[in-house]
């Protein structure tokens, strides 16, 4: 199948935040030849480009003028099962919950806690998707890669990912690796999570207190939908910022003047605060400038309510980030990849 490459396609289709920004070039790929051409399209004409899923970690602050490679490969394909595990390999551009959902109702469990995280399967890996006390690495076996500097394709197991906290080895050598597929090994006797942004007391309140992991991800979608806006409705890219882990002496010192700071102690005596409690404290929820906001429910949350740049958003963070800074000597870190 040929190419199609167009030419000053405008992105608001293709971000959760709604900006608009225009791509210089635009091609869809659903193969790994389509992806070779368009790749080598762009290298013969000396133009850079960026890889899309489906947009939904992105602040794009300026047009691009770029190829942008939309990946739309396809499929899911389980390689092998027995008693305990399938081994499921799944191609980039099929959309990460739609999986999770299909997941379960083949009876393997393990990614019912990252059930209604917008995007592709193809960026889960890069920023190392993560919700309730799960990771996509945890059952995450091995990715397949187009090595762009390599010019042939590599399969990474999960250690050679390097993933930690919203990062991976894709996040920090960005551009560099365009994800093909991933193959997950899940298990088909559930251990489940239930403890963590207390999804145990959710279920019990529903009288549920054998759940199995399709009544969890109801459970998951059920407190995510009621507590993040459905960026269908009001345009967002989710949490705004990391989570920021300090000293235990810093946080003993905000903890004696807030007393009521959400912190957590990590395994290496460090503790993370919630990004989301400090700036709520600061008086930030709610707040609107211009097209710009603060989410009114939640603070971690930026907001479009309609025409707002990508400038207006990251201003908007820069002024949090500063005011964070000042009153608790806490950086706050922007979570989703910023295009300037
Ligand atoms: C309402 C909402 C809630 C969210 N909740 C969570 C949450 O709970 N936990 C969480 O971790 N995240 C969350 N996110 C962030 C987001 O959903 C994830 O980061 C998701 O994995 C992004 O997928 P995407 O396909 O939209 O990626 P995009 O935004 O299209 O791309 C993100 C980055 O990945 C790169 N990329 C995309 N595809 C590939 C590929 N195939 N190969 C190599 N690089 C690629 C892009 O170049 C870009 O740098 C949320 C977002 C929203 C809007």
């Amino acid at each position: 199948m040929s190419l199609v490459i167009q030419e000053q396609v405008s992105l608001r289709p293709y971000n959760t935040l709604a900006v608009d920004v225009r791509a210089r070039f635009f091609v869809a790929v659903e193969t790994l030849e389509q992806l070779r051409a368009a790749l080598a399209w762009a290298k013969q004409r000396e133009i850079a480009v960026f890889l899309l899923g489906g947009g939904s970690n992105l602040v794009l602050a300026k047009d691009l003028d770029v190829l942008v490679i939309h990946l739309q490969l396809r499929g899911i394909n389980v390689l092998s099962e027995d008693d305990e595990f399938a081994r499921v390999e799944v191609q980039a551009g099929e959309n990460w919950h739609a999986f999770v959902q299909w997941s379960l109702a083949q009876g393997y469990s393990g990614l019912e806690n990252l059930s209604l995280i917008p995007g592709s399967i193809g960026a889960a890996p890069v920023q190392n998707i993560g919700a309730y006390g799960v990771e996509v690495k945890d059952h995450l076996e091995s990715v397949l890669v187009y090595d762009r500097y390599a010019q042939q394709t590599q399969r990474l197991s999960e250690k050679e990912c390097q993933f930690a906290y919203r990062d991976s080895l894709f996040k920090r050598e960005s551009g560099r690796r365009v994800i093909l597929s991933i193959i997950f090994k899940l298990p088909k006797q559930a251990t489940l999570h239930l403890d963590y942004g207390d999804l145990r007391g959710y279920l019990n309140k529903q009288g549920i207190t054998e759940p199995t992991p399709q009544a969890v991800s109801r459970a998951v979608c059920e407190v995510r939908a009621a507590k993040l806006p459905d960026p269908a409705q009001l345009a967002n890219t989710g949490s705004f910022f990391k989570n920021p882990v300090v000293s235990a002496e810093h946080a003993q010192k905000l903890k004696e003047q807030y007393p009521h700071i959400v912190s957590f102690v990590q395994d290496d005596g460090q503790v993370k605060l919630a990004a989301g409690w400090l700036i709520d404290q600061a008086g930030w929820k709610g707040l609107r400038q211009g097209d710009a906001a603060v989410h009114a429910q939640q603070a971690l949350v930026l907001v479009n309510h309609g025409n707002a740049s990508g400038q207006q958003i990251l201003q908007l963070a820069a002024q949090i980030q500063a005011d964070i800074k000042q009153r608790y000597g806490v950086e706050l870190e922007i979570e989703p990849n910023i295009i300037a």
